[in-house]
């Protein structure tokens, strides 16, 4: 079986260790398997996508020796593909118009009868606040949608579930079964004003038409996977084996972010460290067939 994998970064920060972690091992995964990793970019949030960022991200993955086959995909640049995928869902009543800001969701999900709000995979669960009764008519709006989930899995049938190979945030590997979508996943939004289509809908349509057939990521987007799953079983799409890795913490356990410039594979660079140093930080072995001088050991401490 070909093993086709993706490290998708978006353009809105430096490469920082925890990319470079997810970058190095999907990289090394695919070699391993005698795949491919593409690179693809998530530029779809335009407010913070930038080109430079994207300028740098790619040096930084090639000076760590990542490398992938060209034309490398940006979603900019697929805004069709992604309108047709809303179309197809549109046109069987999967979707519906909603233009609740955050601040109306958090409102109407902390209404006394709704008890404590849930929080999904893409924040506070949509209480349905703009759910119609009977599926919309007309053409696709240019609007926000949110997909009716409890219509999509009664279409969708049988039960959902995914191969995990990595772990989730409590352990979770093996065959995940997706279970009680319409109360932890809610109606999620899958196109939004701007940008026109959601991270979720554009990533299942790019793992789809790159032929991806394993997905190597952070934990932190385990539970989104329901979703690509959902929406993977309603276009008709095969599901990818899922590999969810570890995150890299800084030295006082919080998560990497994208302004920790501290972190940033570009500093590192500058202070003189080599791509084994950084494997070394992460954690990962050395690449086959490198051996790793301990002559300068990495300052940083991870
Ligand atoms: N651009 C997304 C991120 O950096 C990619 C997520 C994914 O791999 O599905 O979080
Ligand atoms: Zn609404």
């Amino acid at each position: 079986m070909s093993f086709i994998t993706r490290f998708a970064p978006s353009p809105s920060g430096p490469l920082h260790l925890g990319h470079a972690y997810s970058a190095v091992l999907a990289h090394d995964m695919a070699r391993k398997a005698g795949g491919t990793m593409h690179l693809r970019i998530d530029d779809l949030d335009a407010a913070r996508s930038r080109p430079e960022w994207e300028a740098q991200i790619l040096d930084d993955l090639r000076w760590l020796g990542v490398t992938w086959p060209e034309p490398v995909w940006r979603q900019s640049e697929r805004l069709p593909r992604y309108r047709a995928a809303l179309a197809d869902l549109w046109a069987r009543g999967l979707l519906y118009p909603c233009t609740c800001t955050r601040a109306d969701i958090r409102a109407a999900a902390s209404a006394p009868q709704e008890g404590a709000p849930l929080a999904g995979p893409d924040g506070i669960v949509y209480p349905g606040t703009c759910r119609p009764a009977r599926p919309p008519a007309g053409p696709l709006p240019d609007a926000p949608l949110r997909l009716d989930t409890g219509r999509a899995l009664a279409l969708a049938g049988g039960v959902l579930s995914f191969t995990e190979t990595g772990a989730g945030p409590d352990g979770e590997t093996g065959s995940i079964p997706l279970m009680n979508l319409e109360d932890s996943v809610g109606d999620v939004a899958l196109a939004r004003a701007g940008s026109g289509a959601s991270y979720h809908l554009a990533i299942v349509c790019d793992d789809a038409d790159q032929g991806v057939t394993h997905v190597i990521r952070g934990r932190d987007l385990f539970a989104a996977t329901a979703i690509h799953v959902l929406l993977q079983r309603l276009f008709g799409h095969a599901t990818p084996t899922y590999h969810h890795h570890r995150l890299i913490r800084d030295g006082a356990g919080r998560r990497l972010a994208k302004r920790d410039d501290a972190r940033a594979i570009a500093t590192y660079r500058d202070e003189g460290l080599t791509p084994a140093n950084i494997r070394r930080m992460v954690g990962l072995t050395p690449a086959p067939g490198v051996s790793i001088s301990t002559s300068s050991p990495p300052r940083n401490a991870v």
